[in-house]
């Protein structure tokens, strides 16, 4: 059985746990993996945590805690949370544990053996309020990303990655990339002004720099720069490109140029046989609320607690294009759940027709290789339109809520079935 690996951007457990962001990314992803199961794959679907951050550290030093126990109880919540979310990813790491700081540490040292990781006097971008510096990129318009703090300048001595040095390489795979246009032009346009990747930070949660006497830790965007790979090097598996990465599109250039050139370099070392990660990426849309961006100052946080794990991943899906995202409604989200129940009462009658069950296979399948989630539901709820009085055959069924189970994993435990039988890849 052919192999593909899809990853999607693991995760910052922030004490406020899964949001409506969040379920687009995973469950709808975890939806297209058990679609590429079905159709004959073997699928690898990792999953992680990337768990050191200025806003564990920050919050734990407000509260008087360690952000260590702060960071750990909140992936606690996550996994309860995932769980909720019914999807089949396993979980491999988290970047805070020790066996991956080694990881993360090593490939520092790999760096400085190679001349690829310097110490310079370098004018920083400074927040006074989180007390470190800032990359470029954290630094907009002279605010702090973070807090908005206003930013101050500070020649500070620091560690770099020399990242200028793949600048080419850099820019001439772009040509022969699957990424989104829009981040192909993002990346050449951040590419014609790269400057070396300063990567210490002088935080306490992160991961140390592997230097005697060294107090700082590294960006964590070293950290996320490899976890594609070791998720394989930890399921024994040797490493390949992954077959499709998904995230937001926030991530376009620093975190998927920073795996690019580790990538790069991990081959140039010899430790893999490819130079590029990503065999395709893809960004999902956002999610809004009446037409704006979810916020907790603006009180539109759509609350998911109380709605069915799958009415909300149908309901996702039926919002629009993958890429395009789409603005939540609480009725149309109780339209799937009519829907539902329309469905269930469908497939518990039973007779002696029959539809061309082919013929809509193939037309879902089409639409879910080009990420047209929506047009998969409105399938769905044309199919039941259209047949409902019909009395079908037990086979013709079977067919059907097979097929649906892809989109709404959980919909052979709506109509009775044990759990463990659901659950088969378990
Ligand atoms: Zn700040």
């Amino acid at each position: 059985m052919d192999r593909k690996t899809i990853v999607v951007m693991f995760p910052y457990p922030s004490g406020s746990g899964l949001h409506c962001g969040h379920w687009y990314n995973y469950a709808i992803m975890d939806s297209y993996c058990r679609y590429q199961r079905f159709i004959g794959y073997d699928v690898f679907q990792p999953f992680g945590y990337d768990a050191f951050g200025l806003p564990a550290e920050n919050y734990a030093k407000k509260i008087g805690r360690d952000p260590k126990e702060v960071t750990y109880e909140n992936i606690d919540k996550f996994k309860i949370q995932m769980d909720g979310m019914n999807t089949m990813y396993e979980t491999m790491l988290v970047t805070c544990d020790e066996s991956y700081q080694k990881l993360t540490q090593d490939l520092f040292l790999r760096l400085l053996n190679k001349g690829l990781a310097y110490k310079a006097y370098g004018e920083q971008d400074y927040c006074s309020s989180c007390e470190t510096i800032l990359a470029r990129e954290q630094a907009r318009d002279g605010k702090c990303d973070r807090c908005g703090t206003k930013t101050t300048k500070k020649s500070l001595l620091q560690w770099y990655f020399k990242i200028t040095d793949y600048k080419d390489r850099l820019i001439r795979n772009l040509d022969k990339i699957d990424y989104p246009k829009s981040t192909i032009n993002a990346q050449r346009a951040w590419l014609e002004n790269l400057h070396d990747w300063c990567v210490s930070r002088q935080r306490k949660w992160g991961c140390p720099i592997p230097i005697e006497g060294e107090t700082d830790t590294l960006d964590t965007f070293v950290d996320s720069s490899f976890y594609f790979i070791t998720y394989q090097q930890m399921k024994g598996m040797k490493p390949n490109p992954i077959d499709l990465y998904v995230g937001g599109s926030e991530h376009a250039c620093m975190h998927l140029i920073y795996a690019r050139f580790i990538t790069m370099f991990l081959y140039d070392e010899g430790v893999i046989d490819f130079e590029e990660p990503f065999r395709k990426v893809i960004h999902q849309g956002m999610i809004l609320k009446d037409g704006q961006k979810m916020s907790k100052s603006k009180g539109n946080v759509v609350n998911l607690d109380g709605y069915d794990s799958d009415e909300i991943r149908f309901y996702l899906m039926f919002i629009g294009h993958y890429f395009d995202g789409g603005s939540w409604s609480d009725q149309s989200i109780n339209g799937i759940r009519r829907f539902v129940n329309k469905m269930k009462e469908w497939m518990s009658r039973t007779g002696e027709e029959t539809i061309d069950i082919g013929k809509f296979k193939k037309q879902i399948f089409d639409y879910t290789d080009s990420f047209k989630f929506n047009k998969v539901v409105s399938s769905f709820m044309i199919l039941l339109n259209e047949n409902k009085n019909k009395n079908l055959t037990e086979e013709c069924k079977s067919e059907i809520i097979d097929l649906l189970s892809i989109y709404m994993p959980n919909f052979k435990v709506k109509l009775g079935y044990k759990k463990h039988e659901h659950l088969n890849e378990n």
